[in-house]
């Protein structure tokens, strides 16, 4: 397979990341470090989440640069010692021979503009509001050449192993190279499943999963495309890319990402690992007009309005509605 150590490190990296992540949630779930409204959890998880993976690609890949969502800045500054002591300690359950300034500076690594040839870019915890509800969230890394996603891996500590069997656990990890097809992991360990996205070309026996939170997407206009591509059943509403795996493995076959806003740019590292793995699943990735998405432009799709993802065969009647919908 192409691409075969990038994949293995990352998703040795991923796995990583996504223990910490649940190592933080343990505690929150056990209110041992949440007060009401403290969002302190998905920032030290975030953080942690980013210098480990971080960490992990610099040994592996000296040369490459990342464009991760978070930096160090805040984490320097003489108001946040206690919250860069409790990112520090929880970095170090996992790698205990990083110094505080190794820690800080393999986040600051994350601060990439972007450009030609290779780089990685990671969501350290995509979902932050699923986090902290205890539902679902992902840690989403891909590996970019000239700005096209080569390798994605999306750690979904929450997300079923089995959707059709409960017994089986929770912890997936899906990932994808080039060429290569698209499968699951148990995030516990386990052999790897070819994941594929459904066959429904009848748009009415679709299911489609949108966010949870109406900021992130336009769930009036979601529902409005439903009804008219015929759709009865009700949407699957998920946090982070968690999604883009639903679709892959044919849980739903529709993923709508439908702009709330004008002025908002998707980030890269919220679709270019779940733009891998459902590519190479058989499905279709687009913006809300049809349009590719393009990750060539920096650390947005400065070029794309919302996105699209399909089991392929719905994708034309989905943008069809779309742009009946948007016209409307
Ligand atoms: P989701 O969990 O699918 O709702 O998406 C979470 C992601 O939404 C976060 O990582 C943010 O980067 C992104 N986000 C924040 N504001 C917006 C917005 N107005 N429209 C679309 N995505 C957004
Ligand atoms: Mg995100």
């Amino acid at each position: 397979m192409a691409l075969e150590r990038e994949t293995a490190v990352a998703i040795e990296a991923v796995v990583l990341a996504s223990r910490l992540c649940q190592a933080v949630q343990a505690r929150l779930v056990q209110g041992t470090t949440l007060q009401k409204g403290d969002k302190s959890p998905v920032t030290v998880a975030d953080f942690g989440a980013q210098a480990i993976v971080s960490a992990h690609l610099l040994a592996a890949f000296p040369a490459d640069p990342l464009i991760g969502e978070e930096d160090a800045s805040a984490l320097r500054d003489g108001d946040h010692v206690s919250l860069r002591d409790r990112v520090t300690a929880s970095v170090r359950t996992v790698r205990p021979e990083l110094s505080d300034d190794a820690i800080l500076a393999a986040i600051d690594r994350g601060m990439y503009a972007g450009g030609p040839g290779r780089c990685w870019t990671l969501d350290p915890i995509d979902g932050t509001k699923g986090f902290l509800r205890v539902e679902q969230y992902a840690v989403a890394l891909a590996l970019l050449e000239d700005g096209v996603p080569v390798v994605g891996v999306l750690g979904c500590p929450n997300l079923p192993v089995d959707p059709e069997d409960p017994s089986a656990g929770t912890g997936c990890v899906f990932y994808a190279a080039r060429g290569g097809g698209a499968f699951m992991v148990p995030l516990d360990g386990g052999d790897p499943r070819p994941v594929r996205v459904d066959t429904f070309a009848d748009p009415s026996l679709a299911r489609f999963c949108e966010s949870v939170e109406s900021g992130h997407s336009n769930q009036d206009d979601s529902a409005d495309v439903g009804r008219r591509l015929g759709i009865t059943r009700a949407p699957i509403r998920m946090d982070s890319q968690c999604k883009y795996g639903t679709v892959a493995r044919g849980t739903a076959s529709i993923y709508l990402r439908m702009p709330t806003r004008k002025d908002y740019v998707e980030r890269i590292w919220d679709h270019a690992a779940g733009w891998m793995v459902i590519t190479e699943a058989g499905g279709r990735v687009s913006d809300v007009t049809g349009a590719p998405l393009d990750f060539s432009c920096g650390r947005g799709l400065e070029r794309n309005k919302g996105v699209v993802a399909t089991n392929g065969l719905l994708h034309d009647a989905v943008i069809a509605a779309i742009r009946a919908t948007l016209a409307g």
